[in-house]
């Protein structure tokens, strides 16, 4: 999205009396139990990074990243801000482990970056060109898509496991090991007789992630997690700690943006009507809402 939309939104909500204070970290410099007492309402919302790793040989090797430290740095080069040691892509082999969005961006940003090469490996079979029997409207379509990222370049890889990392000799990653994979009796099986290099100079792991990041602060806190490991919460998007309230993928799990705005909202009718006993606020979504699958 350009950000000259988020500005003109940004600019909306200041002239509307929000104020926003960067750079705040809760939890760091700010004490989640100071900040909880001084306002009548908290509302939750830091998202849920906290992501899935590949514990294979060879993690430990130099070149082999998550997703995460890659992205959010090199968005603040774009901005001018070189504060954080970047990870630069530029000539180098490129191999993406996620075939989702996070790995999309991931795949978009090393070709901007100037890669040599850039692969993205999906354990899931190639979706299909069209709607299966079995999928139909309303539902989500599974079918192959071509993001504005992959317009660009790089090459997608489907039904293929990682095996190893391997080593140059010096504690830098120099190719992935991988097999195909079938699926037999629910489970991915290796497809003996395909295992194959493929070079890498840097690796990035866009596996997904499980939940929000657990800071010690959200103990202090004392809000319950659900079975998900998501941060519990009622009907009205109220916590167990009364007065605090949690909206988008700290309560749900990461999940779209669409669903993020509409779960803000929510919380937002849920929060006038604790503070002023009733709303005229739309409530677009409970928060058990899920997309039809
Ligand atoms: C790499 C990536 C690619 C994605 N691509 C897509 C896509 O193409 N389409 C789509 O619909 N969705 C996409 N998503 C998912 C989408 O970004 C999320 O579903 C959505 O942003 C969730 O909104 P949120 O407000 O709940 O959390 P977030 O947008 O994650 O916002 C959380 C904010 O809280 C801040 N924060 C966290 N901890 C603290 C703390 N202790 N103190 C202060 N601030 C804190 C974070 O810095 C962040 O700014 C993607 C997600 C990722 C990670």
């Amino acid at each position: 999205m350009e950000k000259r939309h988020i500005e003109r939104r940004l600019d909306q909500m200041r002239a509307e009396g929000t104020e926003f204070r960067t750079g705040a970290d809760v939890g760091g410099a700010i004490d989640i139990e100071i900040l909880r007492a001084s306002v009548d309402v908290l509302v939750l919302a830091c998202g849920a990074t906290s992501w899935r790793d590949l514990n294979v040989p060879g993690r430990e090797l130099r070149g082999v990243h998550q997703a995460m430290e890659y992205l959010p740095i090199a968005n603040k080069v774009q901005e001018g801000d070189f504060s954080d040691a970047a990870i630069d892509a530029k000539d180098k082999n490129v191999v993406i482990i996620g075939g989702g969005d996070t790995g999309a961006d991931c795949l978009g940003t090393s070709l901007r970056q100037g890669a040599r090469q850039v692969i993205q490996l999906e354990i899931m079979p190639r979706p299909p060109e069209d709607r299966a029997a079995g999928n139909p409207w309303p539902q989500y379509s599974m079918v192959y898509r071509v993001s504005s990222a992959h317009e660009e370049g790089g090459e997608r890889v489907y039904s293929v496991n990682t095996e190893r990392f391997l080593d140059d000799g010096n504690g830098n990653v120099r190719a992935l090991l991988v097999h195909e994979v079938e699926m037999r009796n629910g489970r991915f099986e290796k497809v003996e007789g395909t295992d194959r290099e493929i070079p890498a100079d840097l690796v990035f792991l866009a596996m997904g992630f499980v939940g929000p990041e657990k800071g010690s602060w959200l103990d202090q806190l004392g809000v319950a997690f659900d079975e998900r490991g998501n941060v519990a919460r009622d009907d009205d998007y109220q916590t167990n700690v009364p007065g605090v309230f949690v909206a988008g993928d700290m309560g749900r799990g990461q999940s779209l943006i669409v669903w993020a705005i509409a779960e803000g909202r929510a919380c937002a009718a849920g929060v006038d009507t604790h503070l002023m006993g009733s709303t005229t606020l739309p409530s677009p979504i409970p928060p058990t809402a899920r997309p039809l699958v």
